[in-house]
C-alpha cells in the first residue's frame, strides 16, 4: 500500500475503526440475518474526509461498503466475508446546511437521521414527508441510496421525488457539486436520477437539496375492516375520488398481522371490534382546519358503509390513538423479527393487479406451504404489498428458513408475470441481486452494467451489490 492504513488512521485519529468489536456494529445488518467483515470503518466528518478516503482505497486497491443508519434490509451495507473491504460510514456528516424558506429547500449533510429531518422542517413550519419505521435511525443519503418509498408515496412520491439535487464523491474521489435547488433543469443527463437508487455501487452521497411542502393544519387516521383486497381498492378508489390528494395514507394488513403484533407487544389494541379478515388505516391530511378533515372522514366512511366496502371502522379521536393505529402497521417488521426467522418480499404490481396477485400467490403458497403464517402487509395505494412469512410455533426455524429460494421463485413468478417488481422500495442489495438478473431484460442488463462500468471502472464501490 503507498500509504499505509496506519498514516489513514493517524489521519483519521478515532475516527477509523480497525479493531473487531470496536467495528462490530456496523459489520452486522439490521435483523441480524447478515454478518460480514472488513479492514476498517471509517467516519468521515467532511464531503473532503470522504474524498480523501476514497482515493485512499483507489490507490491501494481497497474496496468501499458506504454506510447510513445500516438499516437497510437487503444487506447492500455490510461487506463481505473477504476482509478487504472498508466501510464508509456517514453517520458523523448530520449538519443541515442551509433552508430556504420560499424556495421550500432544505440542504443537509447525507448523514442526517431522517426524523431529525422531519424535525428540522416541522421547526420551520413545513413538511417533510418521507416517513417510514426506521426514520429514528436511517439516514437521507441512505434514503436516497435505495430510493426508499414508506408510507407517504402515495401524495409525496418516494425518495427520488423528494430531492431537487446531490454532492456526491465520485469513484475515483472527484466531488460532484449537483447541489442544484431547481424545479425545472433540463441541462442533459440526470446524474442526480442515477445516484438516486444505486445502493452506493456509482458514487458517495455526501449532501442533498430536499422539498419541503405546507405542513398539514389536521390529520385524520381511521382504521377499517373489511373483507378482501377488492373492497380495500373499492374504498381506494372511492377516497381518490372524492379527496384526492388528501389522502395521505393508505396502508392495508390481514387479520394475521394484527394478530402478530398483538401477540408480540403488549400494549397494543384491536382497533375495530368486527375482525377483517382484513384492514386498511387511512389518513387524511387538511390543510383547512381539523372540522373539515373530521367531516371529510365521516363522509368518506359513512358513503363505503352504504356502498358494502367496508364492515367496520374507527376514527382515532386523539393524537396518541392516531399514533397507536398507525403503530399497529408499523411495529409489523418489529413483530415479525421478534418471532423468529422472516421469508420476506417487497413486491410491487400496478394497483389494479394487486387483489389477482395475492389471489394467485395465496392459492400456490397454500398447496405448498399449507403450514406456514403468512404476513400480508403493505402500502396499498402504491401496488406495494410485503408478502412474508414466519413459521408457527414451535416449528424448526432453519427448516423452515431453508424453503426460502423455493418460495422466493413462486411468488416472483407471479409478480413478474403481473408485470410487477419483485424490489419495491428496499433495493436489491446482495438480497434481490441474483433474482433480478434472472428476470432482467437482456437490453436492460447490458445498459445496467456499461452504466456501473462508467461510474466505476475498477468496481470499487460497493462491489457485489445490486449487480453480480
Ligand atoms: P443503509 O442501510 O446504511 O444503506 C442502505 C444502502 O444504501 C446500502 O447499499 C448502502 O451502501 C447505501 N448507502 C447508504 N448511505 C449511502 C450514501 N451516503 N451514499 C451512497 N450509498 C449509501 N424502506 C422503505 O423504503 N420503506 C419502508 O417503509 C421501510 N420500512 C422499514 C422499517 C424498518 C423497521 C426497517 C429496519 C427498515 C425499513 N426500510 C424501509 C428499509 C430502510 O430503512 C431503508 O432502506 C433506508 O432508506 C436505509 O437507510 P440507511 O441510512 O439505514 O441506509
Amino acid at each position: 500500500m503507498t500509504q499505509s492504513l496506519a498514516d489513514l488512521a493517524a489521519a483519521f485519529s478515532g475516527r477509523l475503526l480497525t479493531d473487531n468489536d470496536d467495528m462490530a456494529p456496523f459489520l452486522t445488518d439490521w435483523g441480524h440475518m447478515r454478518g460480514g467483515k472488513a479492514l476498517a470503518v471509517a467516519q468521515p466528518d467532511s464531503t473532503d474526509d470522504v474524498a480523501t478516503i476514497v482515493r485512499w482505497c483507489n490507490t491501494n486497491g481497497v474496496p468501499i461498503v458506504p454506510q447510513g443508519g445500516n438499516t437497510g434490509l437487503a444487506g447492500g451495507c455490510i461487506p463481505d466475508q473477504s476482509g478487504t473491504a472498508l466501510v464508509l460510514s456517514l453517520a458523523r456528516m448530520n449538519k443541515v446546511r442551509s433552508i430556504d424558506l420560499v424556495n421550500n429547500t432544505l440542504t443537509l449533510d447525507a448523514g442526517c437521521i431522517l426524523q431529525s429531518v422531519q424535525d428540522t422542517a416541522e421547526n420551520h413550519d413545513r413538511l417533510f414527508p418521507l416517513s417510514l419505521g426506521a426514520e429514528g435511525s436511517c439516514t437521507i443519503g441512505g434514503n436516497l441510496a435505495t430510493n426508499a418509498g414508506g408510507t407517504g408515496v402515495l401524495r409525496y412520491g418516494n425518495a427520488r421525488d423528494l430531492c431537487l439535487g446531490l454532492e456526491v464523491v465520485t469513484a475515483n474521489g472527484e466531488i460532484w457539486d449537483g447541489l442544484k435547488a431547481l424545479r425545472k433543469d433540463n441541462s442533459g443527463y440526470d446524474l442526480r436520477d442515477i445516484f438516486i437508487g444505486s445502493e452506493g455501487t456509482l458514487g458517495i452521497i455526501t449532501g442533498a437539496v430536499l422539498k419541503l411542502f405546507p405542513r398539514p393544519v389536521a390529520q385524520t387516521t381511521c382504521i377499517v375492516s373489511l373483507d378482501s383486497p377488492s373492497r380495500a381498492l373499492d374504498l381506494f378508489g372511492l377516497a381518490r375520488r372524492r379527496l384526492d390528494t388528501m389522502v395521505t395514507g393508505f396502508e392495508f394488513f390481514s387479520e394475521e398481522c394484527l394478530t402478530l403484533v398483538l401477540e408480540m407487544f403488549d400494549d397494543a389494541r384491536r382497533p375495530v371490534e368486527t375482525r377483517g379478515p382484513w384492514y386498511v388505516l387511512v389518513e387524511l391530511s387538511d390543510l383547512q382546519s381539523e372540522d373539515s378533515a373530521r367531516e371529510n372522514m365521516q363522509n368518506l366512511l359513512e358513503t363505503a358503509f352504504e356502498q358494502g366496502a367496508i364492515s367496520d371502522g374507527a376514527v382515532a379521536t386523539s393524537v396518541s390513538q392516531a399514533r397507536a393505529f398507525w403503530a399497529l402497521r408499523e411495529r409489523l417488521a418489529e413483530a415479525m423479527a421478534k418471532s423468529g426467522k422472516v421469508i420476506k418480499h417487497d413486491v410491487s404490481v400496478p394497483v389494479s393487479s394487486v387483489p389477482q396477485f395475492l389471489d394467485e400467490a395465496d392459492a400456490a403458497m397454500a398447496r405448498g406451504w399449507p403450514d406456514i403464517r403468512f404476513i400480508v402487509f403493505g402500502h396499498l395505494g402504491d401496488g406495494n404489498v410485503h408478502y412474508d412469512f414466519i413459521s408457527k410455533k414451535g416449528a424448526d426455524q432453519d427448516a423452515f428458513h431453508a424453503q426460502q429460494d423455493a418460495i422466493n421463485a413462486v411468488v416472483h413468478d407471479i409478480v413478474v408475470k403481473h408485470r410487477g417488481s419483485i424490489s419495491a422500495e428496499h433495493g436489491l442489495g446482495t438480497l434481490r441481486r441474483d433474482e433480478a438478473d434472472r428476470y432482467r431484460d437482456p437490453v436492460e442488463r447490458g445498459l445496467m452494467r456499461a452504466v456501473k462500468a462508467a461510474f466505476d471502472p475498477h468496481n470499487r464501490m460497493n462491489p457485489g451489490k445490486l449487480l453480480a
